[in-house]
Formats: C-alpha cells, structure tokens, sequence
C-alpha cells in the first residue's frame, strides 16, 4: 500500500532505496556489507555466536538445578527453556540468514533488521502472553549481539555498496548527533527520524552529509516496514513509501536532474566570490570533525568558520579526549586547511548534543540549562585541557577561538581569565603556544543586545542563528511540534541580526553567520544588503549561496533589506519584490 508521511526538509534531494529500520538502543551496532564470498562465512559466525548462547543457556540452567532453592527458580528456568526454543527455531534462523544471503548485510545488522521485523508483528498481537515474547527475543539478541563481539568478522572492510543496485534508507525513531556521525561513511542513501526539528543537531550533521534526509516524520518508524521501497523527498520533507511506478519514475527523472544541477554548480568552484558591484564575500566552512577540511577545500572554502568540537567529545561512554588527542585533531584540521584560519568553537555540549548515552540531560528545559560555555566554565580542568590543545595547535597556523552560549559579562572575563591561565600552565611546562583572536557565538538575545560590550573584549563575532531563533522566539529547535513557528524571517530575528551586523562594522570589528541561515541561498541577498560579508555553513552548500553573491548587486540590495527589516511581514516583502 502507499503513503507518504509528512515531516521537516532537513536535507535536500531526491532518495530512492530499501528502509532499514534501526532501532534507538541498537544503533551501535556495525552496518556493512559483506562480499559475496565472504556470505559464508559471516553465516558461520552467527552459528558459531549461536553455539555458544546455547551453551551459555544450558550451563545456567545447570547452575540453576545443582541449587538449594531449585523450587524458586523454575520461573527462570522455564523462561531459559522458552529461550532455548527460539533459539532452536529453524523459520528464526533462517529469517537472519535471509538478510546475509540476499542482502550481504554483516552478522550484527542481519540479527538487529530480522528482530525488528518481527518485534512489530508481535506488537500487533492481541494476546498479552505472547505479546510479551518480544522481550525475550530481545533479550536472545542482546546475548547473541554479545557473542558476535567475541567473534571477529573475518570481513576486513565494508565492503562496497558497488555492484547492488538497491540503496538503503534508515529509518529510526530518533538519532543522536553523534549516532548520525558514525553514519558519515556509511552504505545509507539517506536518513528519516521520527524526532527532531530542522536545526536540531541530528539535522545539521545530516545536512553535512549531503544527503537527503527528513526528520520529525513523527510514526514513521511505525508506519513502515524493513525493506520497504520508501523515497525521502528532502526538499518537500516528505517520506514517499511503497510508491507506485509512475511516482518512482517521477522522482527517479528529479534525482537525475538534481545530479546535472550540482554538476553545473560545480564550474564556480574556483571563481571568486565577488558581487556584481565588486563586494568579496568570503565563504567558510562548518565542519564536525578534523577530516571535514577535505570537502571545505573541495568547494574552494576560504577557511573553516565554526568547528564545533563537541563532536570529539560525544558518544565516548564518559572517557573524555585528553590534551594530546585534541591537540592532534585541531592540528590536523589547521594544517589540513594549509595557512587558511580555522575558526574553533569550545565544546558545546548539552541540549541536544549529549555526551554521551548515559549524559542525557533530564531537566525539564535542558536546552536553557547548564549547556555550552556554562558546562565549560563549570568544568574547569576539562575547559583549561580544551584550550591548552587549541593554543598549542595555533602555532600550526591562524585559528580563532569561539566561544558559544555567552550571555553575561562575568563570563566574558572568566573566558579571558582562563585562555590566560592555559598560557600561563603552557609556559610552566614549556609549552610552544601561538596567537589566537578571540571571539564570541551571538546567540542569545541578551548578548545580540549588548554587542557594543562584548566588542570591548572580542576581536570578532559570530551570529549563531539557530540559538539566535530558538532563544527569542522560545521555539525548542529539537521539538517538531513548534518547528512551524521557526522562523529566521521574523521581524524580531532580522533586527537582531541587522543590529549585530551593523555594529561591528561601525567598530571595524569581523562578524559571520554561522547558524544554517548563512547556507540558506534564499537568505543571502537579505544578508548581504544587511552588510554581511563572511557567512559560514557547511561545505554542501557553499556553492548554491555563491551562485547569490555572484548574482547580486550590494548597492540595490542596502535599501531594500532595510524595508524587509522594518517590515511587519517581512518573508510575504521579500517574496513580493522584483530586486
Ligand atoms: C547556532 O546556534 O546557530 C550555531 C551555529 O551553533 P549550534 O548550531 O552548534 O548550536
Ligand atoms: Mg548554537
């Protein structure tokens, strides 16, 4: 049966392929393909992981008879036979087989996609009794995934998704930043979550994949089932599943369309973006990880304008980075831009950026709680390690120090206190250091209405407008109930951002966009007549928004973006103008 569901357009294009439906716990789990020649293989380890649950499950049950009070523990044991039945059912076996044989999926990932094919037939059920026979195969998985981790896969590497015509989708209930991190190389085509809002974190690293995704598509996980032909229409936010064949063919006909777009927007690669009266914009990258200096260079990226660290520090099971990892990676990101400044942001952990699993932040506005610069500067050894690897690392080229969620001016002095401090320690242990300018993330009301004091103690700022939105419209950018209300072109947003603009270059001081409005193409004029002159966003969509600069003239643009500002609707006067 077709039908669509409806969710938030999170990263553009076209998507066609099998879904895969991963559950949340079970997102750790190893994804890739085996060769073919290696199938046997990969059936042997689950026999073998199989061999040794069975084995485990009988010499507790012995444990259990050789005990005193063997009365009491017939519940167990019977649930241990319960557990040797499942794991003796041939139709069981062969349902995980299926996934290796057909489909060359690795061991783990066939054992987790046949367990959620069949935990939804059980949700289905009517009776309570074998309802509750889902637990039990969850917990047989939880066992075999165990033994599968004592068995090394003799599969070397991922084998590549080459030479399989069908591409998959995952589909999940939600997905942690940094789970979508550990997706970055994976065989997925694309990514649909049942949660999340369009700037959510999940959303930003999904979109620096450059792969079409939709969250928020709230039942989907539900809705859909393992191996369904689903495609994810990124523009529209829509997941399109079981579509008919002239469906298919339509959006097979956009995807083809898509590719020779991007292959047009390829040929301003190495032109310089420079306005039609002559303005050079300068187009930075963000970037996630040390080795997103690769694309940023790629579109010809004339620095890196947030690097947000966080993601060194997430999905690490409490053992944070020390000095010298950190150290290592800022380095490798300097040098990996070859004597372009790389903008570094201290951790900005919190909200919806966990540490890790366990660090899930309970209180009821976490987004509003001790997040960003405040966890920083409640941690002061963690903060003095972050900032010692980054100063050590300056010495390796030009890096900007960012420091994001500051609100107050006692934090401004503190964070000067402590890059002080860091040099200080430097210096005792006879440490090389190099120069850094220091910088503030814009991103709180309180601190986009006193930018001329911040300017007193920073060299530039950088307009985080995700926070910027979520703040002063009190939208939890995370929550896709009130996404509707996220709008960067309400009037109150454009006048913090016109006032910030225009304050630091009354000052003569360097200000950026970093939030996803700078990658936005449909934003860029607005921001260049609001003076704007160096916007940061992901590599994928640098060169969309340097097709706008190469199209626009400043001078036409200054007086109506002043209109747009002071309007009262201002996206109903910008879709209405011919300039
Ligand atoms: C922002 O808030 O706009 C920003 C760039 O920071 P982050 O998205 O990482 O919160
Ligand atoms: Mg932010």
């Amino acid at each position: 049966m077709t039908f669509s569901v409806q969710g938030q357009a999170v990263s553009r294009g076209v998507a066609i392929g099998r879904a895969v439906l991963v559950a949340s716990s079970r997102l750790d789990v190893a994804h890739y393909f085996v060769a073919p020649e290696q199938v046997e293989s990969e059936l042997q380890r689950l026999s073998d992981a199989r061999a040794r649950v069975i084995a485990e499950l009988q010499r507790t049950q012995q444990v259990l008879l050789k005990t005193e009070a063997r009365e009491a523990h017939q519940e167990l044991n019977a649930l241990l036979d319960v557990h040797l039945m499942l794991l003796e059912d041939k139709q069981l076996q062969e349902g995980v087989s299926y996934w290796v044989v057909e489909r060359h999926y690795n061991a783990e990932w066939a054992l987790t996609s046949h367990l959620e094919q069949i935990a939804k037939q059980f949700d289905e059920m009517e009776d309570p009794y074998l309802r509750e026979r889902k637990a039990d195969l969850e917990q047989l998985t939880e066992r075999m995934l165990r033994q599968l981790r004592g068995v090394e896969s003799p599969v070397t590497g991922a084998a590549p998704a080459a030479g399989r015509d069908e591409p998959l989708v995952l589909i999940a209930h939600d997905l942690s930043p940094a789970d979508m991190l550990q997706f970055k190389q994976s065989v997925f085509a694309g990514f649909v979550t049942d949660v999340g809002g369009k700037t959510s974190h999940t959303a930003i690293v999904a979109r620096s994949m450059d792969i079409p995704a939709v969250v928020g598509a709230r039942s989907a996980s539900q809705l859909v089932q393992q191996d369904d032909w689903v495609i994810i229409d990124g523009d529209a936010g829509i997941l399109i599943v079981n579509p008919s064949e002239t469906v298919r063919l339509e959006y097979e006909f956009r995807q083809r369309e898509i590719t020779l777009l991007r292959g047009r927007l390829s040929h301003i690669k190495n032109t310089p973006a420079v306005t039609l009266d002559g303005e050079r914009v300068e187009l930075l990258a963000n970037i996630e990880q040390p080795a997103d200096t690769v694309p940023a260079l790629s579109v010809s990226a004339v620095g890196v304008g947030l690097f947000r660290t966080e993601f060194l520090f997430m999905g690490r099971e409490g053992k944070l980075p020390d000095e010298e990892e950190q150290y290592q990676a800022y380095r490798t990101a300097v040098e990996g831009m070859h004597g372009l400044p790389v903008t570094i942001r201290t951790v900005d952990v919190g909200a919806d950026k966990p540490l890790d699993s366990r660090s899930r932040d309970d209180h009821l506005n976490p987004a509003l709680g001790r997040r960003a610069i405040r966890w920083s500067l409640a941690e002061p050894a963690m903060f003095l390690t972050q900032l010692r690897a980054i100063l050590r690392a300056a010495v390796h080229g030009k890096i900007n120090l960012l420091f994001p969620l500051v609100a107050h001016r006692h934090e401004i002095l503190q964070i000067k206190d402590m890059v002080a401090r860091a040099r200080q320690q430097l210096d005792l242990r006879g440490d090389v250091h190099g120069p850094v300018r220091l910088g503030a993330m814009i991103e709180v009301p309180a601190a986009a209405m006193t930018v001329p004091m911040f300017l007193r103690h920073f060299d530039f700022l950088s307009i985080g407008t995700n926070d910027l939105i979520q703040f002063t419209l009190a939208i939890d950018r995370v929550d896709e109930s009130v996404s509707h209300l996220y709008d960067p072109l309400h009037p109150a947003i454009l006048q913090l951002v016109a006032s910030t603009i225009a304050e630091c270059r009354a000052q003569g001081k360097s200000v950026s966009v970093c939030g996803e409005m700078a990658g936005d193409p449909a934003m860029t004029r607005l921001l260049l007549g609001l003076g704007l002159r160096s916007f940061s966003m992901h590599p994928s969509q640098i060169l969309a928004v340097k097709q706008q600069i190469l199209r626009a003239d400043t001078r036409k643009l200054r007086a109506w973006a002043q209109e747009v500002v002071g309007s009262e609707n201002p996206s109903a006067h910008m879709a209405g103008s011919t300039i």
